[in-house]
């Protein structure tokens, strides 16, 4: 069996480098959210596979 696709939404993640809230995809991984790893911090490019997600973007 394949596992299913998972869901990515848009979120704000905090980043730990600049410390600002910044836009990034996430992904639910069962009921968790998580942020989707390999992505770049929008103002100090750092990796964010350690930023702390803030909140979810729901609305589309
Ligand atoms: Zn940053």
């Amino acid at each position: 069996m394949k596992a299913p696709e998972l869901p990515i939404v848009k979120g704000v993640v905090h980043c730990p480098i600049c410390t600002h809230s910044v836009p990034a995809d996430v992904q639910y991984v069962g009921k968790r959210a998580k942020v989707v790893p390999g992505q770049k911090c929008a103002r100090c490019h750092s990796a964010l596979d350690a930023a702390a997600l803030l909140y979810l973007q729901l609305a589309a």
